[in-house]
């Protein structure tokens, strides 16, 4: 009986349910399909393209070369494979993006209709956005309870399932989709950068598989330990790095959950463990948050922020987009972005409040931006996580807290390591000026051969001005709705 496995946020063979339940009914076609005309404006943008490019090249791999790779809308693409290769059953792991969920229904009627066995499994949420629910039957809107007692208090996460022992895959022999086997079909998506901007992003990253295991197996290692304070600084090897991996399902949070209480069943009650435990659960709850409210991405969960003011300078976003601001803590965290596809959470919330908040640029903006940069660009993480920093979210940083982000330097990065990796044209500058070029004085610039509007930027807003002009903006909304 042949079974088509179709690949989509969950690129790896071990812990995978469809795969395994496929697996278990016979022979298995596995197929990858990129989908940018569902996804429309969510299509990847140019940083997840290039990780995909090289995911399904290592999953290929581990498939020994028979992983189909087609592109176009799955609703008439399946369907086809179907006929043309006597398929009696499709599985896949559910994904929760707005878009998907409804081309996923529709094709999952298509399918009936056809008489194919369908079957979708959980492959990437610890639990489902339907399980975890207030007592009346709502959903969370509030992280800490939805974490305690929606999903903690509930059933545990299930077990992880090994890789499936023996794969065995049909011949497509002289088929047209022949040609779209393995390396070729990969080639064919045309995934890669025309322009050689990803050069330091591959030697910032290993990809697949293999490659998530062991960065979780260093994480373990050598960040867990301090994770709670450790998590805070950019430049201290304490977070895991797996977003980009979680993101693309090469690893499963299972796994991770698994892993991480192994190691943590040493110490009772370890603060590290708990707190990183939690990290993932922001990522359930920001699952919960788009199942919930679909226009999550666009619309603001607080109607109020529908009328506020925001000026959106094209100059003032360029220069925050491209990391010259003049403020070396947010030029840094753009910088990384742009090299790695990768910014570290502390810097994304002084990063992302900055342009909101200092800037008064939409978080529009912003989420567009990180969604075309990010390697881990994720619909459910990237949409919370603006809402969350504009203030507009469910249970959003109040938006009268509005990061300093001299002060956020001084604190996080006190001897300027991250920045001097990053801005390195102020390398020279002692600690005391690093963090605000702007007010150090002419002689400490001239010392270190900087000259403030040439070798790099003056500052792009007064930090105190800008704040008030936006605490006066947010006065004016007053409380005009509510979360619905
Ligand atoms: C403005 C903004 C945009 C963001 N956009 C994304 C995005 O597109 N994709 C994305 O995966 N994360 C996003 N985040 C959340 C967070 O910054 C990243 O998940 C984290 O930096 C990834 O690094 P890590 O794997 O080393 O994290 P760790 O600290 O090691 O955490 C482990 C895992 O927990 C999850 N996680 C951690 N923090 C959060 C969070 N706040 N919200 C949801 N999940 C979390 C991630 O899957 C992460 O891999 C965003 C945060 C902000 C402030």
């Amino acid at each position: 009986m042949l079974q088509i496995h179709w690949f989509r946020q969950d690129l790896r063979l071990t812990d995978n349910p469809a795969l395994t339940a496929a697996c278990q009914q016979g022979l298995v076609l596995p197929v990858y399909i990129l989908d940018n005309l569902n996804a429309g404006e969510w299509a990847m943008g140019g940083a997840s393209r290039w990780w995909l490019h090289h995911s399904l090249c290592h999953l290929n791999q581990s498939l020994s070369g028979n992983l189909l790779v087609l592109q176009g809308d799955p609703c008439e693409l399946l369907p086809s494979l179907v006929r043309a290769t006597g398929a009696q059953g499709i599985h896949w792991n559910r994904c929760y993006e707005p878009w998907r969920i409804l081309r996923d229904t529709r094709l999952k009627e298509q399918l009936h209709d056809t008489g194919v066995q369908v079957e979708s499994h959980n492959g990437s949420l610890l639990w489902e956005p339907w399980q975890a629910l207030k007592q009346d039957g709502k959903p969370y809107q509030v992280f800490t309870p939805f974490w305690r007692r929606g999903c903690l208090q509930g059933a545990s996460p299930r077990q992880v399932i090994p890789a499936p022992q023996a794969l065995n895959f049909p011949a497509l022999g002289t088929s047209p989709y022949a040609e779209r086997l393995g390396e070729s079909g990969i080639a064919a998506l045309n995934l890669l950068p025309h322009q050689p901007w990803d050069r330091s992003m591959r030697s910032t990253w290993k990809i697949g598989e293999d490659a998530a295991r062991q960065s979780l197996q260093t994480f373990l290692d050598e960040g867990l330990g301090d994770y709670k304070q450790g998590r805070n600084f950019p430049a201290r090897p304490h977070v895991s790095r797996l977003s980009p991996h979680l993101h693309f399902g090469e690893i499963s949070p299972h796994q991770i959950w698994t892993e991480a209480q192994r190691r943590g069943i040493a110490q009772e009650a370890d603060e590290n463990l708990e707190c990183f435990l939690s990290e993932l659960g922001w990522r359930e709850f920001s699952y919960s948050l788009l199942y919930h409210h679909p226009s999550l991405m666009r619309k603001n969960l607080q109607q109020k922020f529908d009328h506020f003011p925001w000026q959106n300078d094209e100059g003032l976003l360029q220069a925050w987009q491209h990391g010259e601001t003049g403020f070396p803590l947010i030029d840094a965290g753009m910088r990384e972005l742009w090299q790695t596809g990768y910014m570290h959470n502390r810097v994304r919330m002084v990063t992302g409040s900055f342009l909101v908040k200092n800037l008064l640029s939409h978080w529009h903006h912003g989420e567009d931006w990180f969604w075309d940069c990010l390697v881990d660009a994720d619909l459910a993480a990237n949409s919370a996580s603006w809402q969350w920093i504009a203030g507009c979210g469910a249970d959003a940083a109040p938006y009268f807290r509005v990061f300093n982000p001299v002060s956020q330097s001084e604190r996080f990065d006190p001897q300027g390591h991250y920045i001097r990796r990053y801005v390195p044209e102020i390398a020279a500058l002692p600690d005391r000026y690093l963090h605000n070029p702007s007010a150090a004085p002419t002689a400490v610039l001239k010392e270190a051969g900087i000259v403030l509007g040439k070798h790099y930027p003056k500052a792009v807003v007064d930090l105190k001005q800008s704040r008030e002009q936006a605490l006066a903006a947010f006065k004016q909304l007053g409380s005009r709705g509510q979360v619905p």
